[in-house]
């Protein structure tokens, strides 16, 4: 299937690709090069970012949102999903994570089963007043 380039227009043939075969390796080597120095900055700014490795800010965001990269800039405002609190990295912070897994671990189970030994002795215990 023929299509248009996103970045130069030019005409290519390619099943899932956006980018003709140059501007998708400029597009895979300007990532490299802004994953590779967040590796070696693990502090950096999104403006230090762009600037080093000549990427614009935008496309540094837009990494981010991706989550193609596995250090993110120190200010890139990556928020939980769930309390808004801020994070380095995914999409929920560990506090929340954890609460999670409580949540679908023992937490509830341990108080159903609680809830039926309550029932049970109310039960034998209608039982011994009867009698
Ligand atoms: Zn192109
Ligand atoms: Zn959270």
């Amino acid at each position: 299937m023929l299509k248009n380039c996103d970045v130069c227009g030019k005409v290519f043939a390619h099943p899932t690709r956006t980018l003709c075969e140059e501007c998708y390796k400029e597009a895979q080597a300007r990532f490299q090069a802004v994953k590779d120095y967040l590796q070696r900055n693990p502090g950096a700014t999104v403006a230090e970012v762009a600037e080093a490795t000549e990427t614009d800010v935008d496309v540094i965001y837009q990494y981010i949102r991706e989550g193609r990269l596995s250090i993110v800039p120190r200010d890139a405002g990556l928020q939980c999903e769930l309390c808004g609190a801020s994070i380095q990295i995914g999409r929920i912070c560990s506090r929340c994570l954890g609460k999670l897994e409580q949540a679908a671990g023992k937490g509830p189970v341990q108080e159903s089963r609680k809830e039926a030994d309550d029932s049970k002795v109310r039960y034998l215990d209608q039982i011994m007043r009867r009698r």
